[in-house]
């Protein structure tokens, strides 16, 4: 990877990019996959390259649906395993979630070269490869899940997920936590819980988050209830809209 300067004013963005061009020279991300960081990389910068209170408190909810699921399962695209593989596997570690890889342009090649790079940063098991049921209302490989898996969860964390999908999952009675730098995807908007992050800074938060749920008498019940999915959307929208706001810009809304 080329060397990136640690005191470059937008060092994290640029590490990142460089990951999923790696995944993408591996097999693990699909080309799509560079437009869709391309589009994440344009809301990160508008909300100021960090995790604002609200996107915090979405992660926290989170971990509180997590761990209070019967069987919860985090979805890894082409992206996700690119970006943050060990915090996927150590997120898994902290909530006792099954991991199933499970991709929008579904081949099998890449579905085994991502539970490959999964098991490299520490996965023992990984999902998705069975692709023995399906989720009902979409068209054949996008509708593909492990009866075990994705089928069978009561909660998923979904980061990246497509619009129809998402809503699909959500049909299907599921809690559903998305990921999304977009507060306006569909994705987002039908989500339980959306997070309106990074997942290179998420998917982290949310372990912190879960850890420090388990390690206290917190309510879990209390903690799912006292968050608002609407006001979370909409006070993300602000941080993008406003830079003098929320978004951690300068004033003249300037970063480099
Ligand atoms: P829909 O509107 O139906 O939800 P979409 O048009 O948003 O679908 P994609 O083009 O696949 O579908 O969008 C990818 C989404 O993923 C974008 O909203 C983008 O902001 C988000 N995204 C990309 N990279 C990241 C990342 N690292 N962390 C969080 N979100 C990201
Ligand atoms: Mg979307």
């Amino acid at each position: 990877m080329t060397d990136i300067p640690v005191d470059h004013p937008r060092h994290d963005s640029l590490v990142t990019r460089h990951r999923i061009e790696e995944g993408v020279e591996k097999g693990i991300t699909s080309t799509q996959g560079l437009i869709a960081q391309g589009r994440g990389e344009a809301f990160d910068y508008l909300l100021g390259e960090r995790t604002i209170e609200s996107a915090d408190a979405a992660a926290r909810a989170a971990a509180a649906h997590l761990l209070s699921a019967r069987h919860p399962v985090l979805s890894v695209n082409g992206n996700v395993a690119a970006l943050c593989p060990a915090e996927v596997v150590a997120l898994a570690e902290a909530v006792g979630a099954d991991i199933e890889v499970n991709l929008f342009g579904r081949t099998d090649e890449r579905v085994r070269a991502i539970a490959q790079h999964l098991r490299d940063h520490g996965a023992s098991e990984v999902k998705g490869l069975t692709a023995d049921a399906r989720i009902p209302d979409l068209s054949h490989e996008r509708a593909k899940v492990d009866a075990d898996g994705i089928r069978d969860a009561d909660a998923v964390l979904v980061p990246l997920e497509d619009g129809d999908r998402a809503e699909a999952l959500g049909a299907m009675g599921k809690v559903e936590i998305v990921i999304d730098l977009n507060p306006l995807s569909r994705s987002a908007q039908v989500a339980t819980v959306p997070i309106i992050d990074n997942v290179v800074r998420a998917i982290p938060n949310i372990a912190r988050h879960a850890r420090d749920l388990r390690g206290s008498d917190a309510d879990l019940d209390d903690v799912i209830a006292a968050f608002d999915a609407e006001a979370a959307l909409a006070d993300a929208e602000r941080a993008i809209r406003s830079p003098t706001g929320d978004s951690g810009l300068s004033p003249d809304g300037a970063r480099d």
